[in-house]
């Protein structure tokens, strides 16, 4: 908080000084930056007057990166020096690179690391230095614009980046020289922009831009967004309209577009009939029809008009396929069309007007566009940036985000025990007690967890440590407190101490990157389709657990005093006892492994007892209860 200057009797109070602040939308096909300026907030232009920066970053030997339009006019030429969509990639493991491998023409530099690299001329480069080129960019357009440096920025990010693609994106912003004041998701930046924020309700956001779909479903409810649903299609885009189009033109010019569109044609014919087709699509939402001449790659040329109506046709099951993840959305966030108080659109694909119509007839409303629908993201970035550099004095309604999926930590039984459940609203700092599981035990491994299902192998994996050092003790006696800390940006820190030792360890989840949109949809899909299977298999874990405890525990009482306590016939009994017990610990049926702990409970009934008459007579002996723990406690 700033603190207020103490005026002197007689003084006014000191001026309040503007910090210049920016907000940025970092998008996978274009990117802005936007700033309140005069108590408006709009977007910067660059010297020649636009607005979009092209996501493109081209690197050669011997100049510095050239970033923007002219990189991507050199994408045909020069394609594997020309890095677009780093987007796609930041924050990304190599697995799901080798996924996207097909779609992206770069050259992937063949390494053990986690993170990945291409290599370009300008060296080999991982996605958070390509965006870091595409945020300097913008930063430099800022400070030339507001005539002097940012001290600090927003930066848009989907509503679905896990923690490395937050993470990563504020790399590339440290490696740019910004000061990120947050982290804000998209969809949210969009409301803000229609100061929704300011009125209490659920709230649609349909974003169709280049290459991507997200819907999110946001409720308002005292300053928090909360983020029902995300869904969306991460391969669906403004680039297929763009092929709809091509494959069109090449059927009227007699070129199947079977034969031709993906196959037989030369690239750089290819990519012009994509300009072209491109061209055309955005034509067509401001005049009823579009005049296209392309060159053939039998060597002819085609000229042709497309009108309105035959385009309709053309992309309406593209379109149809964004109202089904809506309805999706819609029925994962468990709200109906009526509940729905606003619409929003973003992305430049939904100046479309035929986008705009099938969207307004789903959700029976006009949606919100009076703001340029690939500005409104970066201006809502920019009105939260206004506000937290604290220019806005007075106004301290303070928008908060929520976490998309569960933060836990694995426990024994490879179950998750989730410390912050989803949609718990950031920052936000939690802490659970935990014990250990054998006498004697030293360390304990901590297993940082993402996701809704209770099975660690349905979960994604954050970070694992070890918290080495705690003094030996009889099982279930350590405390050990982990706490989770989540920051602003959604970032988070696990830490774990001993509390009778204070022995401690922590870290900072910079998660093993890698996992795609798709997959956290599909997990939180998942965990509600698979409740009923998952309450079946916790129950069949947590008793599984309870057979190897109640082993363990009879196992170590055995090596103390088992053979004080029994003869050679009753341990025999015993001995059996537990190896039907263990027998049955790879049973599916749950009440099978309780029946067996039953019984060796039963069969070692008169050697607890025998424990415990032994335990009075140590304590009156002056000996330490503490070292007789007696078999059931632990059960
Ligand atoms: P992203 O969020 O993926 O970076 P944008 O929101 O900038 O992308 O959207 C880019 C897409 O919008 C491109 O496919 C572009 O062709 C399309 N687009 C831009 N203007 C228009 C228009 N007037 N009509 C139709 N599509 C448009
Ligand atoms: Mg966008």
């Amino acid at each position: 908080m700033p603190l207020l200057q103490i005026a002197e009797p007689g003084q006014s109070a000191a001026p309040h000084q503007h910090r210049l602040a920016a907000g940025i939308d970092l998008g996978t096909t274009n990117s802005l930056i936007a700033s309140v300026r005069g108590g408006v907030a709009e977007t910067l232009a660059d010297a020649q007057g636009r607005h979009l920066l092209p996501s493109v970053v081209r690197f050669s030997a011997t100049a510095a990166p050239l970033v923007g339009q002219a990189a991507r006019d050199a994408a045909a030429a020069d394609p594997l020096n020309t890095i677009a969509s780093a987007k796609r990639l930041i924050g990304r493991g190599l697995t799901d690179v080798h996924r996207l491998g097909g779609q992206l023409p770069y050259c992937f530099v063949d390494t053990d690391a986690a993170v990945p690299r291409i290599r370009t001329a300008g060296g080999d480069l991982t996605p958070v230095q390509v965006s870091a080129e595409v945020l300097k960019t913008l930063a430099r357009r800022g400070e030339e614009t507001l005539g002097g440096p940012l001290t600090g920025v927003v930066i848009t990010v989907p509503a679905y980046f896990d923690d490395a693609q937050r993470q990563a994106t504020k790399d590339a912003a440290t490696l740019a020289g910004l000061k990120v004041l947050r982290l804000l998701s998209e969809p949210t930046a969009a409301a803000v922009a229609y100061g929704l924020d300011g009125k209490e309700g659920v709230h649609a956001v349909y974003d169709l831009g280049g290459g991507t779909f997200d819907i999110s479903i946001l409720r308002l409810t005292r300053g928090v967004f909360e983020v029902l649903a995300a869904g969306g299609d991460s391969a669906l885009g403004g680039d297929d309209l763009d092929r709809a189009v091509a494959h069109w033109v090449l059927e009227q010019a007699g070129i199947g577009a079977d034969s031709g569109a993906d196959a037989g044609i030369d690239p750089g014919t290819l990519r012009r009939l994509m300009q072209v087709a491109c061209a055309a699509k955005e034509r067509l939402s401001r005049e009823p029809s579009a005049t296209l001449e392309v060159d053939l790659p039998n060597g002819g040329r085609w000229t042709g008009t497309l009108d309105r109506a035959t385009f309709n046709t053309l992309i309406d099951a593209l379109i149809a396929r964004t109202l089904t993840a809506c309805r999706r959305a819609l029925r994962d966030a468990r709200v109906g069309i009526a509940d729905i108080d606003a619409v929003v659109l973003v992305g430049g694909s939904t100046r479309v007007p035929r986008v705009r119509e099938r969207v307004a007839e789903l959700f029976g409303r006009e949606p919100l566009a009076d703001i340029d629908p690939d500005r409104v993201v970066a201006i809502g970035a920019a009105i939260q940036a206004d506000l937290l550099a604290g220019n806005r004095p007075g106004d301290d309604l303070l928008l908060l985000d929520v976490i998309p999926l569960s933060l836990g930590i694995e426990t024994m039984g490879a179950l998750v025990e989730p410390l912050i459940p989803r949609n718990t609203t950031i920052p936000a700092a939690r802490y659970q007690e935990f014990t250990t599981f054998k006498d004697g035990q030293t360390a304990i491994a901590i297993h940082v967890l993402q996701g809704e299902r209770d099975l660690v192998a349905d979960c994604r994996s954050l970070a694992r440590f070890e918290l080495r050092g705690i003094p030996p003790m009889v099982a279930g006696a350590a405390r050990i407190r982990v706490t989770f800390e989540i920051d602003a940006d959604g970032l988070l820190r696990v830490g774990a101490t001993e509390q009778t030792s204070g022995v401690s360890a922590r870290v900072e989840v910079k998660p093993s990157y890698g996992m795609s949109d798709a997959e956290i949809e599909s997990m939180l899909r998942a965990s509600m389709e698979h409740a009923g299977d998952d309450l079946v298999a916790r129950r069949l874990h947590e008793q599984r657990v309870d057979a190897q405890r109640v082993r363990e525990a009879l196992r170590s009482a055995l090596a103390r005093d088992g053979e004080l306590l029994l003869s050679d016939a009753e341990r025999a009994r015993v001995d059996a006892a537990l190896a039907r017990l263990e027998a049955t610990e790879t049973s599916t049926e749950v009440t099978v492994i309780a029946e067996a702990i039953a019984a060796l409970e039963r069969a070692c009934a008169f050697y607890v007892e025998r424990r415990m008459n032994q335990t009075i007579h140590a304590a009156m002996a002056g000996r330490r209860v503490a070292d007789f723990v007696p078999a059931q406690e632990t059960h």
